[in-house]
């Protein structure tokens, strides 16, 4: 079938009292797909899936439907639905009366022939005739035809999430807008939800635009998926390519679990890293500082016989059952790296670790921020780097939450949070991070590996005895194997949740 673009967004930025949260936003949607806009919250999806309905304005740019701008088109003549998370339901009314509601209410043209013969045009309600056959077939849909007398308050979340999505689709729309309209169901009904969902697209044929913060959601449902970080896009591609060839350091620590390390381009298709020189199959420059990811599935393993030769080795240090494999905590070196097999190993067991070189995916290093993508929160509520803690304002997790003197996030609504543990992804941009000389000045020691001049500044690289990398902007020289500490402003640490807070909130 031939790809027909159905929406586009050319160059669209949306602005809000000075702060940009959507940043020139380019992307085409074809006719019939399920696209998803997944990124941490926060990051812009809302505001974008509201242009598109014309709740919104962009600052710049234009938005097409079938090559027509329709930015100055108001919401109510876009052939665009749209279900938010709250199902907004009238609870007096009953299944049937909340999907006929605005059906009830339309007129349509209708031409009218008088005695005289004169054929005059009037707008008229819809029969009763045809209100009842949309609405049946709304709610055949959603599988909810024989709960069409029952009040809406006698109906489970789930239900009434299904009246929400039958009015939304009652209207035959071209686009259905989602905005996490599971958000609020329990994890079961939300699984269940998923499913219905898929099969929702599949019999309307209609194109979804869906949004989540749910990294799994988005790889089960959509055909594209386009991550999105702080209003930019991030990478655009189907659930296989974001999972596999990550296109940053972001993208693979938001998606799935992978180990991600700083790796050096030591030859034509050879990166080194974990002090290990392995082949791959993306070509980068000699010498060029990259990161690589490997998904845990893709670490193979073997114990240890003495025979190996030059390969690369570690010891076991956790083990968990997951159902259909287990996963295991490897240290190599002082690096972590976790592997999953479902054959069983025991914890101190030497195993010797091999990837192949397909599964190396070779990631362009992020010269204006470090990224961390395997930090967490501890007691204190500091962020740990390098397994050393830093300051950061958790606020940021949440916007409008406060901390209470117990420790505790809690939100606009008086939610309480337990953020101890939580894994978190930290962002620091390279002008933000300070060196000083000789160790215990900062908060990670480490050694400087690199300096490289850059006509008005140092880029220096200090790898910490975890063998974390900070890189720093820096008007100051230093030699390599310089020993220095570094630290970073509390409000320099940029903080993204990995999963849902949700998780996190206590009774
Ligand atoms: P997401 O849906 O990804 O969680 P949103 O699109 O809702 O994110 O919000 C993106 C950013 O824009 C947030 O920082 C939010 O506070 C801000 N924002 C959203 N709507 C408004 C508004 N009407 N006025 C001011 N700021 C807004
Ligand atoms: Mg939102």
């Amino acid at each position: 079938m031939e790809d027909k673009v159905i929406i586009s967004l050319e160059g669209v930025s949306k602005e809000f009292g000075g702060t940009t949260v959507v940043d020139n936003f380019n992307l085409t949607i074809n006719k019939g797909e399920f696209v998803t806009f997944l990124g941490p919250s926060g990051c812009g999806k809302s505001t974008t899936l509201r242009m598109i309905a014309g709740l919104e304005t962009p600052s710049s740019g234009s938005i097409k439907l079938n090559g027509e701008d329709i930015v100055k088109i108001p919401p109510y003549k876009r052939p665009i639905n749209t279900v938010f998370q709250r199902y907004a339901l009238f609870p007096y009314l009953d299944v049937y009366d909340n999907v006929a509601f605005g059906l009830k209410l339309k007129k349509v043209p209708v031409q009218i022939t008088k005695k005289n013969g004169q054929v005059v045009t009037k707008m008229k309600h819809l029969s009763r005739e045809v209100i009842d056959q949309k609405v049946l077939k709304a709610l055949r849909v959603v599988d909810l035809e024989e709960l069409e007398n029952r009040d809406i308050s006698t109906l489970s979340g789930g239900q009434q999430q299904r009246v929400a999505i039958a009015r939304a689709i009652v209207n035959e729309p071209e686009i259905l807008l989602l905005d996490e309209p599971l958000g609020a169901l329990d994890l079961k009904m939300r699984k269940d939800m998923q499913i219905e969902l898929k099969e929702m697209h599949k019999k309307l044929g209609i194109t979804f635009i869906y949004v989540t913060h749910d990294q799994e959601e988005a790889l089960t449902m959509s055909d594209k998926i386009v991550v999105m970080k702080a209003g930019e896009i991030q990478q655009i591609g189907n659930p296989t390519d974001i999972y596999n060839e990550p296109q940053n350091a972001f993208v693979a620590s938001f998606i799935g679990e992978s180990n991600i390390y700083n790796a050096t381009m030591v030859g034509k298709l050879k990166v080194k890293f974990l002090n290990h020189t392995f082949d791959c199959v993306d070509d980068f420059p000699l010498n060029e500082k990259v990161e690589v990811v490997v998904r845990p599935e893709d670490v193979k393993m073997k114990v240890a016989d003495g025979s190996e030769v030059n390969e690369l080795s570690g010891k076991i240090v956790s083990k968990l059952f997951k159902g259909m494999h287990y996963q295991y905590v490897i240290m190599v070196g002082r690096n972590e790296l976790i592997a999953q097999n479902t054959r069983e190993f025991n914890v101190d067991d030497v195993v010797s670790l091999t990837f192949r070189a397909q599964d190396i995916q070779i990631m362009k290093k992020d010269l204006v921020s470090n990224i961390y993508g395997d930090a967490w929160i501890n007691k204190n509520n500091e962020v740990m780097i390098s397994e050393d803690p830093y300051e950061a304002n958790l606020t940021q997790l949440l916007p409008g939450s406060s901390v209470d003197e117990e420790g505790y996030l809690v939100s606009k609504e008086g939610k309480k949070y337990d953020l101890n543990d939580a894994d978190v992804i930290v962002e620091v941009p390279i002008t933000e991070v300070q060196i000083a000389d000789g160790h215990d000045n900062g908060q990670s020691n480490g050694v400087v590996i690199s300096t490289v001049y850059k006509g008005d500044h140092y880029q220096i690289i200090v790898r910490t005895e975890e063998e974390e990398d900070f890189i720093c902007d820096s008007p100051y020289t230093f030699n390599e194997g310089d020993l220095v500490s570094v630290s970073i402003p509390r409000e320099a640490i940029k903080l993204t949740l990995k999963g849902d807070i949700s998780k996190y909130e206590i009774a």
